[in-house]
């Protein structure tokens, strides 16, 4: 039996990814140092004899006794909100984090998947965005520390690759949305859907003519899944190419929750990227991948789900 790593489990994408391994049949070993994951998303897989979880925070000293095969790194703050709070943690997990799991890497022999980022690409210039594009990102701007953390990931990462021969993936995730989501990390889709749960207007930041492209997490854990069995190095987007502005898509969370709450504009936060859409290109023809679950259909589940937490 095949045993992986995943850093992150208790979090929104490690706990899907873990789900779909043991699902898979392996060994599946979860760690996490829990400041912005939840034990609440892997606690139907504690009981289970294939999983095993550590409580650590890797940007300290990674330990696993015996064999890992692969190590999937997905510890990091993920949302604006989270790293504007805690900056110096996101920095250290993306680089000292990444560091020590690719020492372990090493030690086992095993092969490492990095969960990069659109923010790769900063505020970007080139649209939709492909992988061979190099970004716009203002390193002292308050994205910056997850940003360049991201950045740095990619290049330790790659360099491992090419000096040590490790066997290495890179996944650049694009806005990516479904149950376990928290409600409070103050992205758009749990802002608007707990807004208009709570009789609360909803919060359009800035004029709302920017731009996202939103993935069902079921979407992109098969794009990982098959990313990480593929042979290819070099980074590859994973995302839905679905682009709606953010004023569009606060008609369509208004809509799905029949709330009568109105849309209010708020200040635009510093560096908000104006526009993002993931030129999938590279996936489709790599790995035969392209998302399946419309917007309208993973907006339902997702909805479905935070009915139920708020109840
Ligand atoms: N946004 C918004 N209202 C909110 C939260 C976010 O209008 O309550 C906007 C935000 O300015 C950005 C987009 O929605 O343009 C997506 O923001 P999110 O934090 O979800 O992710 P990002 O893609 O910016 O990392």
């Amino acid at each position: 039996m095949k045993r992986v790593l995943i850093t992150g489990a208790a979090g929104f994408l490690g706990s899907h990814l873990s789900d779909r391994f043991i699902k898979e049949g392996y060994r599946v070993v979860g760690m996490d140092n829990l400041i912005t994951g939840s034990m609440k998303n892997i606690e139907h897989l504690m009981p289970l004899e294939n999983f095993e979880f550590y409580h650590h925070d890797v940007s300290r000293y990674v330990h696993v006794a015996g064999d890992i095969d692969y190590i999937l790194h997905f510890a990091s703050p993920a949302s604006p909100i989270d790293y504007l709070k805690i900056p110096i943690q996101t920095l250290k997990v993306g680089s000292l984090g990444t560091h020590n799991l690719l020492g372990l890497a090493r030690s086992k022999n095993a092969r490492m998947l990095i969960a990069s980022t659109s923010e790769v690409y900063g505020d970007p210039l080139v649209h939709p965005q492909t992988e061979d594009y190099w970004g716009n990102v203002n390193p002292i701007g308050p994205r910056g520390v997850y940003d360049e953390a991201k950045r740095f990931q990619e290049a330790i990462t790659m360099a491992y690759h090419t000096f040590h021969g490790l066997e290495t993936r890179i996944v650049r995730i694009f806005n990516t949305y479904g149950p376990r989501m928290r409600l409070d990390d103050g992205r758009v889709l749990p802002a608007f859907i707990g807004q208009a749960l709570q009789g609360k207007d909803l919060t359009v930041f800035g004029d709302g003519s920017q731009t996202r492209s939103f993935c069902y997490v079921d979407d992109l854990v098969e794009g990982i899944y098959r990313l990480l069995f593929s042979n290819h190095a070099q980074p590859v987007n994973i995302g839905n190419p679905d682009e709606i502005t953010i004023n569009q898509f606060a008609e369509e969370i208004i809509k799905l929750t029949g709330t009568s709450q109105k849309v209010i504009y708020v200040d635009l936060p510093k560096d908000d990227p104006k526009q993002r859409q993931p030129d999938i290109s590279k996936a489709k023809e790599i790995l035969g991948w392209e998302p399946k679950v419309s917007r309208a259909e993973g907006l339902k589940i997702t909805y479905e789900y935070f009915k139920k937490v708020l109840s």
